[in-house]
């Protein structure tokens, strides 16, 4: 791989000896020496003044995409507009500036946010019970395979250790699956995308714990034989566990609890509208059907007594029965929980419906523009995404990485790459509900200009992006070898 390009003066040296952004009044103490050996005189601190700082981290700030800049068709992680009225409500002194010990009576109201969000998640997904405990995603995996593991032992079906994940679950799934002690299988996907019921059928037998699948999947396919699906896991004996992260596409539709399934996460930060990626604070609360509702984590919000003197009820912390107990110290992410009811609120169920029509209408609208210049291998109707190949036979040499790196030339984020594994060269594409025709018209415009480049003149791809402050970076050692500070220690 080439040197990196840089094309503007970014690594110009800022650090001028003796320049400072602080300084220190006169000591009005007597002056003494500190003790040897704790100040490291070899610690190399640059020397710049306060208005050098400034400049270089908006100027930093300036070089990485955000939603709020431009399109970001990101795959499978719903990086959908966040309205700033989230921010505002997050904000408000009455939560932020309570604390997690305080006692119950004093944060009722931060405990009345709580418990009214659970009831609409309960309501949005048809489920009985919800813990708001889990921190992301795949923490909610983590959680709901820990649920279902105590469901069987607490019959004392404690022969079961397998759980069954298909081929076109988000990575998460096996991960988390495998993190709790399980034993994963996985269960390949059919012609069309289905998960394959006779391979499925083979696998569900008394060791099953469950199965975890991702509906619709990572090809942006719902299910189309989801009721044959949970009724041979269920005839096993096993459970079902829907992963909801992206529930964009079926908001106000369709509900997991209708379905049959038994537990499942919701991904606050996608669906329900907080800015995430970049290690942002997540959410990932796990909702369960009536059987399973006194294993949730502890502790859960319900109303503790009904009738106060102001008409108002009183919220408490409870422990449900059969708890597999804490998995968050804490509340949870509170500030995430605040983010979603607002946006439950201020939509209400007709909102919630729209967005899930419009994901799966800007889905299926930019699938239908790009299916003649791209290979679409499960070209069928669509929920919030679709995967596109990036390669052509008569454009041998160009791949995906190529058509990714050259679309942010035109100041989109690329899509999600090389993955679900059972495309090659994936492009998993979701342009989310937020976007209008226009963007959506752009990105395919680009996305074709793209395609004849690659049997043109592939060399304009593989030298992409040419308009950023960066060129192509060496992906593997950008990531074994980070350089996150000012001064370089590997070259001391
Ligand atoms: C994002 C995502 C996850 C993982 O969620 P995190 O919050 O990143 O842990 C799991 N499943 C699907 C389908 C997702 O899109």
């Amino acid at each position: 791989m080439s040197e990196i390009k840089i094309r503007e003066p970014l690594l110009v040296e800022l650090s001028s000896p003796g320049r400072r952004a602080v300084r220190f009044p006169a000591a009005d103490v007597p002056l003494a020496d500190l003790p040897a050996g704790l100040v490291r005189d070899d610690l190399p601190l640059p020397e710049v003044s306060e208005v050098d700082v400034v400049r270089h981290y908006t100027r930093l700030s300036q070089f990485n995409h955000g939603v709020d800049i431009n399109f970001y068709p990101l795959g499978s992680c719903t990086m959908k507009y966040n309205p700033k009225i989230n921010e505002d409500m997050a904000r408000l002194p009455g939560f932020t500036q309570v604390h997690p010990l305080q006692p119950e009576e004093t944060v009722q109201g931060a405990l009345a946010l709580m418990y009214y969000l659970q009831e609409y998640l309960k309501e949005i997904t048809g489920m009985a019970g919800v813990s708001l405990q889990p921190a992301a995603g795949a923490h909610g995996e983590l959680t709901g395979v820990l649920i279902m593991r105590a469901y069987h032992r607490s019959r004392g079906d404690t022969k079961r250790n397998k759980i069954l994940v298909p081929d076109s679950a988000h990575g998460t799934n096996p991960a988390s699956s495998a993190m709790s002690g399980m034993r994963v299988v996985e269960i390949p996907s059919d012609a069309r995308g289905n998960i394959d019921l006779e391979k499925l059928k083979a696998e569900c037998d008394d060791t099953l714990v469950g199965l975890m699948i991702t509906n619709p999947n990572t090809l942006g396919l719902f299910e189309e034989h989801i009721e044959e699906v949970v009724q041979a896991v269920h005839d096993a004996g096993g459970l079902v566990y829907g992963d909801g992260a992206n529930l964009n596409a079926l908001l106000g539709i369709a509900r997991f609890g209708d379905m049959g399934f038994d537990v499942v996460h919701l991904n606050l930060h996608k669906t329900f509208s907080t800015p995430h990626g970049g290690g942002g604070p997540g959410s990932g609360p796990v909702a369960v059907a009536e059987h399973l509702v006194d294993f949730l984590p502890s502790p859960i919000v319900a109303v503790v007594d009904e009738d106060e003197e102001d008409g108002l009820p009183t919220f408490g912390l409870v422990t449900p029965k059969r708890s597999i107990g804490r998995v968050k110290a804490f509340y949870g992410h509170f500030g995430v929980m605040v983010r979603a009811l607002t946006y439950i609120l201020i939509l209400g169920a007709d909102g919630l419906r729209q967005v899930a029509e419009d994901a799966v209408l800007n889905a299926n609208y930019l699938r239908v523009l790009l299916q003649d210049t791209y290979h679409i291998p499960y070209n069928r109707l669509c929920k919030h995404e679709f995967v596109a190949e990036g390669r052509w036979e008569d454009a041998p040499g160009v791949r995906a990485l190529d058509i990714s790196k050259r679309l942010m030339d035109f100041g989109f984020h690329p899509p999600t790459n090389y993955f679900p594994l059972i495309v090659p060269e994936a492009l998993m594409i979701e342009p989310t509900e937020t976007e209008s025709k226009d963007t959506l018209d752009a990105f395919a415009a680009a996305m074709k200009q793209i395609a004849r480049e690659a049997h043109e003149n592939p060399e304009v791809l593989h030298e992409a992006p040419h308009t950023t402050p960066f060129g192509r970076v060496d992906e593997v050692k950008a990531a074994r070898e980070l350089v996150l500070t000012w001064f370089d220690w590997a070259k001391k």
